[in-house]
């Protein structure tokens, strides 16, 4: 009997009549013939509602207790839709993530699966049952609750459907599916029939939140074809999968990240080993650093400019600041009033001149570049915050043509 692995978004489930348009679906398949695994996340903005009602009563709470507060949400969501699916006469059962037998990692807030222990969901699809599995959440080693960071259902569902050999691994959102780049900021955004995974993984990194990118590196690793799909409209959405069998496009999105902030250390003494001090430092605590640049030196000295994520500024300067004097560096400037645009393309390896037209796209629209960044299939550009949707629209332009 072939299994199906279907997974909704918060706006998917947002209210009583999204519940019951999706417990259409589930049970369309279930009257297929096939065996359906759910997995859903938290409706609506349950979880930035939860994350807000945490800072009323603490402005730094714990992590652990985080976790606790965040993984109510999908609770909530998985009992509706079973309590849905139950009354259109269709036999059905939620788990919470451990009683699916998800084992994770013990870092609060951004766990990884460990390993899905699959007894009990196979016990129960053996009784005919549909499954719902709340997204998003495991249990540590302590048998504490864990979140996989914001918008982990996608890579709870990819994990379910690797881990149980599904045949068929659905992401239902509220868009029809991957498109070229945001469809809701770009109206004339293409929708694509298929994308590799290679070109996904880079798009979801880079800002495109249609799928958490966890999920499409496990995705790729297990050779799992993912369709994503809209849960309103029944159209067929975008395969995502091996890239032989891909539609070679140059440009496949253009993806904007603007949960990034931007640290120069100013007059860093130009010898050896001062850029391996300061990164070496960073890594220690866990900072990741993205787009890198150093200046050549002059007089002595140089200056390094990076970016990190937005929450890990303060951390970052903080680590830099401790240890200035000891690398002999004269300040620090940092600014999060910046956005990281880029362009995804497996063409673009064989296709000279594409960085030219992306900077020329944002020099029509006199949009400064701090920094630049490139790698095999993406070239991208930090800019100021203010400029982003413009530059958004302006490549997207150059490369499929004028929009409104
Ligand atoms: P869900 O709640 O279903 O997980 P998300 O909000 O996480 O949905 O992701 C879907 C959203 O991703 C869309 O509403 C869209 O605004 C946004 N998005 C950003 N870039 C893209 C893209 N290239 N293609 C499709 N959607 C995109
Ligand atoms: N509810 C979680 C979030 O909002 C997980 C998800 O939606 O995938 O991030
Ligand atoms: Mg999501």
């Amino acid at each position: 009997m072939s299994l199906v692995v279907q997974k909704f978004g918060g706006s998917s489930v947002r209210d009583a009549e999204r519940i019951k348009n999706v417990a259409e679906i589930i049970t369309a398949a279930y009257k297929d013939g096939s065996n359906v695994i759910a997995v859903v996340s938290a409706q609506g903005d349950t979880t930035d509602d939860f994350i807000a009602k945490a800072s009323e009563v603490n402005p730094k709470p714990s992590k652990r207790e985080m976790d606790m507060l965040l993984s109510a949400g999908e609770q909530i969501s998985a009992s509706l839709l079973a309590m849905a699916i139950e009354s259109m006469g269709f036999p059905v059962v939620s788990l919470l993530g451990w009683q699916a037998g998800f084992t994770t990692s013990s870092n609060y807030g951004d766990a990884r699966i460990k390993k899905i222990d699959t007894d009990r969901m196979k016990k129960e699809l053996d009784k005919k049952n549909i499954i719902i599995v709340t997204g998003f959440q495991g249990v540590n080693r302590y048998g504490d609750m864990t979140t996989l960071g914001r918008g982990g259902s996608d890579t709870s569902a990819v994990a379910i459907a690797c881990a149980m050999h599904a045949d068929l691994c659905q992401i239902f959102t509220d868009v029809e599916g991957v498109f070229t780049a945001d469809p809701r900021k770009i109206p004339k955004a293409q929708k694509l029939s298929s994308i590799s995974y290679d070109e996904m993984l880079e798009l979801a990194t880079l800002g495109a939140q249609v799928l958490h990118n966890r999920s499409v590196e496990m995705a790729k690793k297990y050779n799992l074809e993912i369709e994503v799909l809209s849960s309103l409209t029944g159209e067929r959405g975008t395969i995502v999968k091996e890239d032989k069998n891909v539609e070679q496009m140059i440009i496949s999105g253009v993806a904007k990240d603007d949960n990034i902030a931007r640290i120069s250390i100013v007059g860093v003494p130009d010898k050896p080993g001062l850029a391996f001090k300061i990164f070496s430092k960073l890594s220690q605590k866990s900072i990741n650093v993205d787009i890198i640049l150093q200046s050549i030196g002059r007089n002595g000295t140089k200056d390094i400019t990076f970016t990190v994520e937005k929450a890990k500024m303060d951390d970052a300067i903080l680590i830099i600041e401790e240890s200035l004097e000891n690398i002999g560096a004269t300040s620090i400037v940092a600014d999060d009033n910046v956005s990281k645009v880029s362009i995804v393309g497996a063409g673009m390896e064989s296709h000279p001149g594409v960085a030219a037209e992306m900077f020329e796209a944002l020099f029509e629209k006199s949009i400064n570049i701090q920094m630049i960044s490139t790698s095999e299939i993406k070239i991208s550009v930090l800019i100021d915050k203010q400029d982003s949707d413009r530059a958004v629209k302006a490549i997207h332009d150059k490369f499929f043509g004028e929009s409104d």
